[in-house]
């Protein structure tokens, strides 16, 4: 195992040797706005009890130059990733002095050039195990300490960090920012960053506490930041959380930051939240975008308390956070914000992604067995976030939401600033419920995979029977749907406990019978036969939003699984979507019919059915109302769509052209999307791209740039693509994408086909020279859409002793690839 894959053993054998009690970190920005500076200097000072006479420091950077033990300078043992210390006392005063360096990646010490205005911008991104990127340090969650943070940069900028400043001095051009100590926190959630953001300031009061809040993004994204609405939630969700979770706000000031090039939606630096871009929309945003942005919001502030005050020992537990963390983003939403519907779109949407991920063979129970750190930079994924909210939305429906709240409340005050197991929560919400949660536990946490439930009509008699496959115990309500006047409403609704495989079921006459009605339970709920036939005929009369969404996600799951002809589920969507009131369902319809599309079916019905598709997504728009949320869904599922199929071409170039419908924002990003597609069919070329960049060039203009250039249909630009993807070390994490998204741009296999075997040679030397975050960029996305999983079948006969996280994510794309095939041929003609 290479020296910077931590593994959990020896972690756990440090953190009983060593008691961290604070560390003073010095950093030397001053010269980051010079672009051929790749190093700062970075000072760490650690203090700490040690059982042991030596361990060692976690850091990887350009290079190490000194290390002082007790005021006694040590030979510099340093292998890349660890920095050996020896000699140690019960009592230790250690400092390390060396050179970090700027990151492209998002890992570390992420430094961004804005070319709207020749800019710079700094910000660290650290989870799980970054921090070691910026300083040298513990790496791991349970050796928390007090951080005091020393940050020299130019003058001029914003410095912040989790603390606000403690003294500010003033030098010629260079400003040095030391910060107030932290309370206790682990090295993964520390955060610095620097740069001339702008800033817009706000307050929160709340029974005698003054909480500073304020908004940060780049000068040149300043206006689209949309402060007030931001702010706005903010404050609800603080006065939500501080009242639910019995616990004052603990870190001071509430800063939230959003960056560019960032690698994930949010990180939850206590103090310091960071948020991609993404979320900020240059002209044109739906209304689900802000319920996007609000659910992370709420989600990184419901860390304050779960992650940050508490926090889970070791990656295992990283459910304890993240499960609860998503769980809160949509309670608090829907509780204290205007998107009152945010379990609508969690119904369908994010548990799609759950199904997802537990459908793989590398699935594994929300409580996971992580025996290192690779392993735990791939377990941000579906089972964790998803999964987990799922599952405690379903606790919350056996033990109720009180009883839910006052474990949540217990916890912290048991817990605060300390580390935790899952134990530590069980038992807080056993003590409250009177219930024995070990066994809720064992049935939901610490298993894998799904029930799929589904009602069958006994021969005789005139019943049912509700048959679960792989039975859990489940709480649930069947909701039974009747067409009234023209509408599809609920008219009853039966609560039952199941846990058996069988379960004998009176059922009053319905037009549609949901079996996971209300949603409070974690399974793939099928449509008996005369429910898809109201489904196919009057999904849109459904009055209900969630009853609506639970239909989709039950027409998306049997689909996936083979049980649903494609073409079927794409006539549904051709039918109800473009009457789909609600944006947040409509967005993930929109996304699974493309998907469909380019997925599940081979050659000629692919052609027909994208043809179809394509020219339904230019008659919704026009037939859409004007300005509304609806309208723009559209336009950009037709840009999508008219990458693989030109027969809107003229539309789409009269959408560039300024002819648009009436009310339809075309914004930036809506102009790079429509023209990518023109590029990508060969119907516009580089002079249209670089025009474009004449109107916008900016940081992300250039990114949409390079994507379309590698866009085009030509052998030539493709193998570029390739090679740049591989082998260009100089492209930060979002240019790599765009290499990535322009190779496989329009789906033209006829392409790039020749390069499916040498993705194989080149996946094992990619995963171990580039950085984990980049190499699984690689890897998933340069994963060949073959047409048969030999090759892939090889290299994992292969290659049993590669990486396991690389293997992970292989034999997932194996899996994604298989699944197209099979539905394929279940319904090829
Ligand atoms: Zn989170």
């Amino acid at each position: 195992m290479n020296s910077a894959n931590l593994s959990r053993e020896e972690t756990a054998a440090r953190s009983a040797a060593v008691t961290l009690s604070s560390i003073r970190v010095e950093l030397d920005l001053t010269g980051a706005p010079e672009r051929a500076r790749a190093c700062f200097a970075t000072t760490t000072t650690l203090e700490f009890e040690s059982t042991a006479p030596e361990t060692w420091l976690d850091f990887i950077g350009e290079s190490v130059h000194r290390v002082t033990v007790n005021g006694a300078e040590q030979e510099v043992r340093y292998d890349g990733a660890r920095i050996a210390l020896t000699g140690l006392a019960q009592h230790n005063i250690v400092r390390v002095d060396a050179s970090g360096l700027y990151s492209r990646s998002g890992e570390g010490l992420h430094r961004f050039h804005d070319p709207a205005d020749d800019q710079t911008y700094l910000y660290t991104q650290y989870e799980p195990a970054d921090a070691r990127r910026v300083m040298a340090c513990f790496e791991q969650p349970d050796m928390k300490a007090s951080y005091t943070f020393v940050v020299e940069a130019p003058a001029g900028w914003e410095v912040l960090s989790n603390q606000a400043p403690a003294r500010i001095e003033s030098g010629v051009g260079v400003q040095r920012v030391e910060f107030a100590p932290t309370p206790p926190i682990s090295s993964y959630i520390t955060a610095v960053a620097a740069g001339p953001y702008a800033r817009v300031d706000g307050e929160w009061r709340r029974d005698g506490q003054t909480v500073a809040l304020r908004v940060f993004a780049r000068r040149s994204l300043a206006q689209h930041l949309e402060s007030d609405e931001i702010l706005e939630v903010t404050r609800q969700g603080l006065d939500f959380f501080t009242d639910a979770f019995a616990y004052p706000y603990p870190w001071g000031k509430y800063d939230q930051l959003f960056v560019p090039e960032y690698n994930l939606g949010a990180m939850e630096n206590p103090g310091l939240v960071t948020f991609t871009e993404g979320y900020l929309s240059r002209g044109a945003a739906t209304d689900a975008q802000r319920a996007a942005r609000t659910n992370t919001i709420l989600h990184e502030m419901a860390h304050m308390w779960f992650g940050d005050l508490v926090t889970m020992r070791w990656w295992d537990d990283l459910w304890l956070k993240e499960s609860f963390a998503d769980y809160m983003g949509s309670h608090a939403s829907a509780a204290a914000t205007r998107f009152t519907d945010a379990w609508v779109k969690f119904a369908a949407n994010r548990k799609a992604w759950a199904y997802q991920q537990d459908q793989l063979p590398t699935t594994h129970p929300i409580v996971a067995d992580i025996t290192d750190l690779e392993a735990a930079k791939l377990n941000f994924d579906g089972i964790t976030y998803a999964k987990g909210a799922a599952v405690l939305k379903q606790l919350v429906a056996f033990v109720g939401e009180d009883a839910f709240f006052e474990g949540a409340r217990r916890y912290f005050a048991a817990h605060a600033f300390g580390n935790t197991t899952l134990d530590d929560l069980l038992a807080q919400l056993s003590a409250v419920s009177g219930r024995d949660m070990r066994e809720w536990s064992r049935a939901w946490l610490e298993t894998t995979g799904m029930s799929t439930l589904a009602l069958e009509a006994d021969d005789v008699g005139g019943g049912s029977t509700l048959v679960q496959t792989d039975p859990r115990p489940h709480r649930l309500r069947v909701g039974i749907y009747r067409r009234v006047d023209g509408r599809i409403v609920r008219h009853d609704q039966i609560p039952l406990d199941i846990s058996e495989e069988r379960m004998p079921i009176r059922i009053p006459d319905a037009d549609l019978i949901l079996l996971n009605d209300d949603d409070l339970t974690y399974a793939k709920a099928r449509l008996d036969e005369r429910s898809l036939a109201t489904a196919e005929e009057s999904l849109s009369d459904i009055e209900d939003p969630l009853a609506r969404a639970l239909v989709w996600s039950s027409l998306w799951n049997a689909t996936r699984d083979g049980e649903l002809d494609p073409a079927r589920y794409l006539a549904v969507v051709r039918r109800h979507a473009p009457r789909e009131p609600n944006v947040g369902l409509l967005t993930g319809i929109l996304a699974n019919a493309g998907f469909a599309v380019r997925n599940f079916f081979a050659d000629a019905r692919r052609a027909r059915e994208q043809r179809s598709w394509t020219e339904a997504a230019a008659q919704a728009l026009r037939e859409a109302e004007a300005g509304s949320d609806a309208q723009l869904s559209w336009a950009r599922a037709l840009a999508t769509a008219s990458a693989y199929d030109d027969v809107q071409s003229t539309e789409v170039k009269a959408l560039l052209a300024g002819a648009v419908p009436e009310g339809l924002v075309v914004d930036p990003d809506l102009r790079w999307q429509l023209l990518t597609a023109l590029v990508a069919t060969g119907h516009a070329g580089a002079d249209d791209v670089a025009a474009e960049m004449q109107r916008d060039d900016t940081g992300t203009g250039r990114t949409a740039a390079r994507r379309a250039l590698a866009s085009r249909p030509d052998a030539a630009v493709r193998d570029a693509a390739w090679h740049a993807a591989w082998t260009d070390l100089s492209l930060s994490n979002d240019h790599l994408d765009a290499e990535i998204a322009g190779f496989r741009s329009g789906g033209r296999r006829d392409l790039i086909a020749r390069f499916d075997a040498e993705y194989f040679a080149r996946i094992g030397e990619a995963w171990s020279s580039r950085s984990i975050e980049l190499a699984s960029r690689l890897v998933i996305g340069l994963f060949p859409a073959s047409e048969s999983v030999t090759l892939v079948d090889r290299w994992l006969a292969d290659n049993g002793s590669a990486p396991a996280a690389l293997r992970r994510l292989v034999i997932e794309q194996r899996d994604h690839l298989a699944r197209n095939l099979r539905v394929q041929a279940i319904h090829s003609e």
